[in-house]
């Protein structure tokens, strides 16, 4: 599995398949299986005969086997990469496909180092009393398409810790790059503790109800997490849920636009746009809002879009038709609601890719759909307030909360902002970087359920208290 081909080989499917084709150009990238519900219940059958015995090895060998998983990672990179951007389409460089899979790699490692201790709750003359986690069992993992890999190991990673055997089920957008990440570890891993079935909406569906399925780690859309929230309730699994986003960003009349504006880009332009905590609404002072966009834009536009495979890009295709349509019809509402188009804004419809150019809106109302709807692509919208606790308000004022941003030179004043925000994660002077020891999860209806770091941990694992 040291090149793409040799990998694309060891994950080729022996019944049903499907193509795959690339979103930059339509080619075909390879054939995927297509699991059924059949294949479904044989996979839970190995799951659970499995997870017995990797409980039963321990914290300090199930993490040693681990970090062997993060060092197959390592030593399968380019490979992985090269298939994560044919797949996705995001490109080899910049902050995208080589990065995603160095990022899998660091939070496999972070998860199996990352100490769990017993936790003594009280020890005096009123009693004695300690809190362990155990495993769960099995744990279905579902996860998008737009950080697959990386996502795929942000929810099995801590579930192996603790524990637990896996199934995964991949987005249908990307379920050869899940594929073969998980073939990777699973040269060190023992058979049947992690294991792939790339089905539809429909095995998503019978994964999410299955009585042998005792958590749920979800990262999607919100509408699909509701959906899962009814199909386990009668089995009363536990649930992560990592939904969807509208996260705002407030930019205080005290900042160096030219300083900021490299942030301010990668903030909202990650992944093209297409990532759960970018930056997706942009309130900036009246006093400073005509600086702050033409040093956006003047950023924008030195960032080449393009080929994924293409070693020169730093931004690629939508993933798929249907996000492309959606990121197309809100920069039209937004221009019919007058918007200014700072840039972009008029995509080339004769390309075979998907491709929408960077795009920054200024001087839209609040209510227009490009500011309240999660548009998950590279189109950005720019609201000018006057009057701060009015932003506040603006930002608040949505159903979603995963993260918001706040940006000033003043820290302290923004902290202070921070807290009035309404989301799980609040950046200053940045907008939307992850670490695998600081906790993320979402507020309101971006979902339920911390990842990473130690609550993380706790979260895969059920709490079990001895008292006396
Ligand atoms: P999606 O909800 O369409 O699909 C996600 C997964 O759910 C897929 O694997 C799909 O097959 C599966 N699925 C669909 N219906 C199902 C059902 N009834 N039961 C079980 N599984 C089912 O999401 P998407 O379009 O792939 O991802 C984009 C969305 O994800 C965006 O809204 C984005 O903000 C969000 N997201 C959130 C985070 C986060 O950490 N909060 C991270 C990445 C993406």
């Amino acid at each position: 599995m040291d090149t793409l081909e040799s990998l694309l080989a060891a994950i080729a499917p022996t019944g049903a398949s499907r193509d795959i084709l690339n979103p930059a150009n339509g080619n075909l990238v390879a054939k995927v299986a297509v699991d059924t519900v059949d294949d479904l219940e044989k996979a839970i059958a190995a799951a659970t005969k499995a997870q017995v015995s990797w409980a039963a090895l321990g914290h300090e060998k199930r993490s040693a086997l681990m970090m062997k998983a993060a060092d197959a990672i390592e030593a399968h990179a380019e490979p992985l990469a090269q298939l994560l951007s044919r797949e996705q389409g995001k490109p080899l460089n910049g902050p995208n496909a080589r990065f995603e899979i160095g990022g899998a790699a660091a939070w496999m490692r972070a998860a199996a180092a990352t100490p769990l201790e017993t936790e003594t709750v009280i020890d005096d003359e009123s009693g004695h009393a300690v809190m362990t986690y155990k495993p769960i069992g099995v744990v279905a993992a579902i996860g998008p398409w737009n950080w697959p890999a990386m996502i795929t190991i942000w929810q099995v990673a801590p579930s192996i810790r603790m524990g637990n055997a896996v199934i995964v089920k991949p987005s249908e957008f990307t379920p050869l790059i899940v594929t073969a990440i998980v073939k990777v570890i699973n040269t060190v891993l023992p058979a049947g503790v992690v294991s792939v079935i790339s089905g539809d909406r429909e095995v998503g569906a019978a994964l999410s109800s299955h009585p042998a399925i005792g958590k749920v780690m979800f990262t999607g859309s919100t509408a699909t997490g509701k959906a899962i929230i009814r199909s386990s309730a009668d089995t009363v699994k536990r649930l992560t849920l990592e939904l969807g986003g509208n996260d705002a960003g407030i930019v205080l009349p005290d900042v160096d636009p030219k300083a900021i504006a490299g942030d301010l880009f990668w903030g909202a332009f990650i992944n093209t746009g297409q990532t759960c905590a970018a930056l997706k609404r942009l309130y900036v002072h009246e006093s400073i809002a005509d600086d702050v966009v033409r040093e956006l834009a003047a950023v924008a536009a030195t960032m080449p879009m393009g080929e994924g495979t293409d070693e020169n890009n730093v931004l690629g295709p939508l993933q798929n038709k249907k996000q492309y349509d959606i990121v197309a019809d809100l920069v039209e509402k937004a221009k019919k609601g007058g918007g200014k188009v700072v840039l972009g804004g008029n995509p080339d419809t004769s390309q075979k890719g998907f491709f929408y150019p960077t795009t920054i809106v200024d001087e839209l109302d609040n209510d227009n759909a490009l500011v309240q709807i999660e548009q998950f692509g590279p189109a950005l919208p720019v609201v000018r307030y006057k009057d701060l606790e009015q932003a506040i308000e603006w930002a608040n004022g949505v159903d979603v909360g995963l993260g918001a941003s706040v940006w000033s030179a003043d820290a302290g004043k923004a902290r202070e902002v921070a807290a009035r925000l309404e989301a799980g994660t609040v950046w200053i002077n940045s907008h939307g970087g992850v670490h695998p020891l600081i906790p993320f999860g979402g507020a309101k209806q971006s979902g339920y359920g911390l990842e990473f770091g130690v609550e993380g941990l706790k979260a895969l694992g059920v709490p079990q208290v001895i008292n006396g």
